[in-house]
């Protein structure tokens, strides 16, 4: 890889292609799901593509493919992983695809801290250069990425701080959510049962996977899946606190 690269990368774990998900698509269907992801972590949309974009990607039948095998979603659909959104009308949302690729916000704030440790120049690119065997006299204007190791911590430790928070002890169901469960006919013992098994599962969650930027939308999310699981009350929570999921599991 180069010493000073701008563009941006996707994550791909080594074991990806033997996932059964992944091990039963079509050559088509594998190339449009990369393409997918590509154009995502360019575009910054966070795993979600425009119709015409997906379109763009592959021809109907894989894109058919990587909706049956739960690799895209279409919208309307609700991802049996809480974390994963539902994508608007008119769009479609890659698989878990935050949990493994740079969000938006993480991209801009290294590109930020970038551009930022480059107007001060002096001793910080002085060092860089240094441990990355750079020519001197560049320019520090442009955005720098480090060797791939040193752009990964960057990234975790600026995605901490902007990415999101983990769930407060202090996390409530407001009246606006509780309207909106209503909505859902929910009821509220039926509500109550299902955020203690929200909580416990997400406070249960280790470092970065039990950070979220948008703790409402992740509650819908859950009650959503609690519901058309049809789950008994009293079981609600028993069988989904399963914090023991594999690195790849889709
Ligand atoms: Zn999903």
């Amino acid at each position: 890889m180069a010493d000073r690269d701008s563009r941006t990368y996707i994550r791909v774990h080594d074991g990806m292609d033997e996932h059964p998900k992944i091990e039963g698509l079509s050559d088509a269907a594998f190339r449009t799901f990369f393409r997918g992801l590509f154009y995502s972590s360019r575009q910054r949309t966070d795993g979600l593509l425009t119709d015409a974009a997906w379109r763009n990607r592959g021809s109907a039948r894989s894109r058919r493919e990587l909706v049956d095998a739960g690799l895209a979603h279409p919208p309307g659909y609700e991802c049996p992983h809480p974390e994963c959104p539902t994508p608007p009308r008119g769009h479609v949302q890659l698989h878990d695809y935050l949990d493994w690729q740079r969000s938006a916000a993480e991209i801009a704030a290294l590109t930020q801290k970038r551009s930022e440790s480059g107007r001060k120049g002096g001793k910080a690119r002085a060092t860089r250069q240094a441990s990355a065997k750079q020519t001197p006299g560049q320019t520090g204007s442009k955005v720098e990425a480090e060797s791939e190791t040193d752009t990964e911590t960057s990234l975790r430790s600026v995605g901490t701080r902007v990415r999101g928070t983990r769930l407060t002890d202090d996390f409530t169901v407001t009246d606006e959510m509780r309207s909106w469960a209503h909505d859902q006919g929910y009821a509220d013992r039926w509500i109550d049962a299902a955020t203690a098994s929200f909580a416990d599962y997400w406070r249960a969650q280790p470092g970065q996977r039990g950070v979220k930027t948008d703790w409402p939308a992740t509650w819908r999310n859950w009650l959503r899946r609690e519901a058309e699981r049809g789950r008994p009350l009293a079981a609600a929570g028993a069988g989904a606190g399963s914090s023991t999921r594999p690195a790849w599991d889709f």
